[in-house]
């Protein structure tokens, strides 16, 4: 009998660990969506990756995203990794503990470059810079158009036989025996030898049923895209903690920009049913965006000042990204674990059981690293580097319970060493 595994979740981690699992040739792989392909927040995300993360788990883990987001560009039809590097920006208070990093960086071999205002300047005439911010270089990051990733992941797992069931909402497990045994969904039972979880911010609805819990907080993120501008923008993908967000060029000659917003409360997914569309940007970020972001790089700054008008208050919502100078304006969900890292392997007390969530603002990023790393654990009992850190069983259970009871604002959920971007 051929092996059985079931993903939960079509997401860009979901896809992920099904593409990967069926070049294993691992046997049947279905994967089970409650809405559509890129329903929950992968269809939201900016896409952008930087390889210098801030534990060395991380780091190895990004390593693999970039390798294999350029080989992906050469597997997946429609697809293309956007290779223009990406700067992380830091001021005088944040580089002393990113500076601490430049160690481990070094001893894992990955590239980077440290640079100045003048030498930021000089690389990318089209970045503005106020102030005196230090820029850390990632030669091997850039970004993803999430449209484009989305449907081409999706088309080369059904190329390698991967079924990809839409409108089918998993409702419970099948336990046997203490040993996972499939899922309920949309009804019916689906027996499996593997059960992979990577449901996002629905983990603790989705779990709840097995009594399994783990520390996750949500909150709502936003990002911003402009119209048309005059000329492409010659930019890196920038995090430009600094400046409270990040921007990267948009396919279709825009610029698309992200704001953070540290007074978001948390927010509690209500049910199992609950769609991330209903999530809608807070108002008055857009602006926040456009005053803070669009500066940085004055040719979409020019365009984003045309299209503002004074009234702004009284305009509906889509007439709202107009006035503000936005095209689009997308909102969705982030989700952190207890501890700021991912939460991605095997569950010790339900063998057979596998969850990839709480990629804090980076599971674009982590996606073909998750995949790897999960269809590792499920095909062959080990995945390729050691993931212990990222394990759902690092958890006390007392502490999931205060994390998890504890209501905070995304401003105040801090760790240290740890940037919250991508
Ligand atoms: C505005 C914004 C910008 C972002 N920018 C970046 C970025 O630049 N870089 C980066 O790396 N990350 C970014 N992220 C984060 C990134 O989007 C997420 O970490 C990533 O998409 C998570 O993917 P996922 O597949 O795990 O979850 P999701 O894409 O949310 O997929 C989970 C899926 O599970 C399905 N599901 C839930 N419950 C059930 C059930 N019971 N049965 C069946 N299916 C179910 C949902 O419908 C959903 O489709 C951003 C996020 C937002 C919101």
């Amino acid at each position: 009998m051929p092996r059985r595994a079931v993903i939960v979740g079509a997401g860009v981690t979901g896809l992920s660990t099904a593409y990967h699992l069926a070049r294993k040739s691992y046997g049947n792989i279905t994967v089970v969506e409650k809405g559509r392909v890129g329903d929950g927040a992968s269809s939201r995300a900016a896409g952008i990756i930087t390889g210098l993360l801030w534990s060395e788990t991380g780091v190895l883990a990004r390593r693999i995203s970039l390798a294999r987001f350029r080989e992906l560009s050469g597997e997946l039809d429609g697809y293309r990794f956007q290779d223009v590097g990406c700067l992380n920006l830091f001021d005088a208070a944040s580089w002393p503990e990113r500076e601490r990093l430049l160690p481990l960086y070094d001893r894992l071999g990955v590239e980077y470059t440290v640079m100045d205002r003048t030498g930021m300047a000089a690389a990318w005439p089209d970045l503005a810079l106020t102030g005196e911010p230090v820029g850390l270089f990632d030669p091997l990051g850039g970004y993803s158009e999430p449209e484009h990733y989305l449907p081409a992941l999706a088309d080369g797992c059904r190329a390698l036989g991967v079924e990809i069931r839409e409108g089918c909402m998993v409702s419970d497990f099948i336990v046997d025996a203490g040993r996972m045994a499939g899922v309920v969904a949309g009804g019916k039972r689906i027996e499996a030898d593997a059960v992979v979880s990577t449901v996002h911010v629905w983990t603790l609805k989705v779990l709840e049923s097995i009594g399994l819990q783990l520390p996750l907080k949500s909150f709502v993120h936003q990002r911003y895209v402009t119209a048309p501008l005059p000329t492409p923008v010659r930019i890196p993908a920038v995090n430009a903690n600094p400046y409270g967000g990040y921007v990267r060029p948009h396919y279709g000659q825009r610029l698309l920009a992200g704001i953070e917003n540290p007074d978001a409360p948390e927010f509690r997914v209500p049910d199992r049913t609950f769609q991330m569309s209903t999530i809608t940007p807070p108002p008055g970020l857009g602006e926040v965006a456009r005053e803070n972001l669009l500066p940085l790089v004055p040719l979409a700054g020019r365009a984003g000042r045309a299209g503002r008008a004074d009234h702004a208050d009284h305009v509906d919502h889509a007439d709202r990204a107009r006035y503000t100078g936005w095209e689009i304006e997308k909102a969705g969900l982030l989700s952190f674990s207890g501890d700021g890292e991912p939460v991605l392997g095997p569950v010790e007390r339900f063998p057979g059981l596998y969850v990839g969530v709480a990629f804090h603002s980076g599971g674009f990023a982590y996606n073909p690293a998750a995949g790897v790393l999960l269809a590792g654990c499920v095909a062959d009992g080990r995945p390729e580097i050691d993931i212990g850190d990222f394990s759902p069983d690092r958890f006390d259970s007392r502490d999931t319970e205060s994390f998890n009871r504890t209501r905070i604002t995304h401003g105040e959920y801090s760790l240290p060493g740890h940037s919250r971007r991508h």
